[in-house]
C-alpha cells in the first residue's frame, strides 16, 4: 500500500534587499505580537488563582490582536497573516511548558515558559498559511515566484519541483544571513523493489554505525577535526575584535562571526550529507532493518561528548527512519538493554556487562567469538523478529559468514577459561590487579526449554526469531549443531 504523508520541501531563497528590508520589516510586527503575547501571559499566570482562572490560550490571544491592530498604526500596516500564525506558535510553545509542569517533569527536564524575542538575537522567521501565499509564474523567466501576502515577491531556486500544493509555508533567515522557504506538502511512498534482506545496525562513536553486512558500516567521517583548524582560526580572529562592553559592535567583529557561522553551517551540511548517503545505501540494499533504538543523549556527559557530537549518532538515526519511512522499508527500532551482553548465535547472556574496552563478545555456551559491536547488531536482528542471519545463511546453503565460530577459534577450555581470547576473558585476575571475575560468574546462562537440545544444551534460546523462522519446536532446533557439544 502506498501511503503519503505530510513533509517538509526547502529550498534557498534569491532575496533582493528591497526584499529583504520588507521582510524584516514585517518580521518586527511579528516580534512585536510574540513579546505582547509572552506580557499577556505572565499577566494572566500572576492574576491565576485556583479560585479564578484566568487563560491565556490562542482565542484569547486573537482577540487581543485584533485590540493591537487597531491601535497601531503600523502593526496594521504589515500583513494578518503571519501575526495570527505566530499566536499558534506560541500558544504550542506555552502549551507544551504547561503540560510539562502537568506532567510533573523534573524541572531541567522541562520546556521554559517562551520568552521575549530580542530584534538582535532572535532569527527572522515567517509563517504564512494557505490563504498568505500563492506561487505564480514570472514572466520574465517562467519560473514560479513566491508572493506573500503583503506584497512580498521572493524567488525560490527550484532545486526540485514540489510534489503537490503546500499547505503552509515558512519563510526564515539563518545564522549566515541566507534566506530559506520551507513549505509543508503532502508526498507519496516511493517503494523500493524487495529484496528479502536482514540487516542489525549497532550505533557507536568510534564507528558510527556497525552492522551485520561490513559494506554498510559508518565509519566517523571526522567533519570536525577536518574544520577544526580554520574554526580556531576564525574564533580567534572574534576573540581579538570582541566590543568592550557597553560599546558598539564593529564590522570586523560582524566578519568573522559570520565566517563562524558559515563553517558550522558548513559541517552541519557535510553531516547531514553524509547520514543520508548511509541511510540510503542502506534501504535500498536491505527492506528487513533493525537498528538500536539508540538515545545518545548521555555522550554529552561522557569524556568523549565533542567526538559524539560530531558523529552526530541522533541525526543519522533519524536519517534512517526518515529514509525508510519514505520507501515503505520495515525498519524496527530495538532496545539496546543487554544487547551487547546476548549471544547472537544462541541467546546466552553473560552475567556482567562487558567493559567498554573488552572489544571482543566471546560466548561461554556455544564457543562464538566475535567483535563485539558485530555481536550486537546481530542481536538487534534476532531481537527485531527478523529470520536470524545465521538461519538464514543456513537456510540459502551459504557460508555462515564471519559470527558464526571458525576453526581456530579459541575454545571453552576445561580449567573455565578461553584459549587465545584476550587476558581480560581468561578465567581469574593477572598479579598486581584486583580480580574482576571469573569467566563462569561473568557468562551465566540458562535453558529455556523451548527447542532444548537435552543434556549439555546451556542455551537460551531466542524465541523471538526462532518463531519469526517457524523453527520452533524440539528436533528442528536450528541451533542444535551450534550448542550440543
Ligand atoms: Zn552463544
Amino acid at each position: 500500500m502506498v501511503s503519503a504523508k505530510a513533509v517538509r520541501f526547502n529550498y534557498r531563497l534569491r532575496v533582493s534587499p528591497a526584499q529583504e528590508r520588507a521582510l524584516l520589516v514585517e518580521w518586527d510586527g511579528v516580534r512585536f505580537v510574540w513579546n505582547r503575547c509572552v506580557e499577556a501571559s505572565k499577566k494572566a499566570q500572576v492574576a491565576s488563582s485556583p479560585e479564578h482562572k484566568v487563560t491565556c490560550g490562542p482565542a484569547a490571544l486573537d482577540k487581543m490582536l485584533t485590540a493591537w491592530r487597531k491601535e497601531l498604526d503600523w502593526l496594521r500596516a504589515g500583513s494578518s497573516v503571519p501575526q495570527q500564525q505566530v499566536i499558534r506558535d506560541f500558544g504550542r510553545a506555552r502549551a507544551k511548558t504547561l503540560q510539562d509542569v502537568k506532567d510533573r517533569l523534573p524541572v531541567r527536564q522541562r520546556r521554559g515558559m517562551p520568552g521575549f524575542k530580542s530584534r538582535h538575537r532572535s532569527a527572522p522567521s515567517l509563517n504564512y498559511s494557505r490563504r498568505g501565499f500563492s506561487l505564480h509564474e514570472d514572466p520574465a523567466t517562467g519560473r514560479l515566484r513566491l508572493h506573500l501576502a503583503g506584497g512580498i515577491v521572493v524567488r525560490p531556486v527550484w532545486s526540485r519541483p514540489l510534489p503537490s500544493p503546500a499547505s503552509s509555508v515558512r519563510v526564515y533567515r539563518d545564522a549566515v544571513g541566507g534566506w530559506f522557504c520551507s513549505f509543508v506538502v503532502v508526498a507519496a511512498q516511493e517503494p523500493l523493489p524487495a529484496v528479502d534482506r536482514a540487516i542489525g545496525i549497532d550505533w557507536g562513536v568510534a564507528v558510527i554505525a556497525t552492522t551485520t553486512d561490513d559494506d554498510h558500516d559508518l565509519a566517523h567521517p571526522q567533519r570536525r577535526r577536518s574544520a577544526q583548524a580554520k574554526l580556531a582560526h576564525y574564533q580567534r580572529m572574534m576573540a581579538r575584535r570582541k566590543p568592550k562592553k557597553g560599546k558598539p559592535v564593529s564590522t570586523g567583529y560582524k566578519v568573522a562571526k559570520r565566517q563562524v557561522a558559515k563553517l558550522h553551517r558548513q559541517v552541519a551540511r557535510q553531516r547531514s550529507d553524509d547520514a543520508r548517503k548511509w541511510a540510503k545505501g542502506v534501504v535500498v540494499d536491505f527492506d528487513q532493518i533493525a537498528a538500536e533504538d539508540f538515545r545518545p543523549r548521555f555522550l554529552a556527559r561522557s569524556t568523549m561528548a565533542k567526538k559524539a557530537a560530531d558523529a552526530a549518532i541522533g541525526a543519522t538515526k533519524a536519517a534512517l527512519v526518515h529514509m525508510a519511512d519514505k520507501h515503505g522499508r520495515d525498519l524496527r527500532l530495538v532496545d539496546p538493554a543487554y544487547t551487547t551482553m546476548d549471544c547472537s548465535i544462541c541467546g546466552a547472556r553473560a552475567k556482567h556487562r562487558l567493559d567498554l574496552s573488552e572489544r571482543t563478545y566471546a560466548c561461554e555456551a556455544c564457543g562464538m567469538v566475535l567483535p563485539r559491536d558485530k555481536n550486537a547488531a546481530a542481536v538487534m536482528v534476532v531481537r527485531a523478529g527478523f529470520v536470524p542471519l545465521v538461519l538464514r545463511a543456513q537456510d540459502q546453503g551459504r557460508s555462515l559468514r564471519s559470527w558464526l565460530p571458525e576453526p581456530g577459534i579459541p575454545r571453552l577450555q576445561p580449567w573455565g577459561g578461553f584459549k587465545g581470547a584476550s587476558p581480560s576473558l581468561r578465567a581469574g585476575g593477572r598479579r598486581g590487579r584486583p580480580r574482576r571475575r571469573s569467566r563462569s560468574e561473568a557468562y551465566g546462562a540458562s535453558c529455556v526449554g523451548a527447542g532444548c537440545v537435552g543434556a549439555g544444551c546451556d542455551a537460551v534460546l531466542l524465541a523471538a526469531g526462532c518463531a519469526a523462522a517457524g523453527y520452533l519446536g524440539a528436533g528442528a532446533s536450528p541451533f542444535a549443531s551450534s550448542h550440543a557439544r
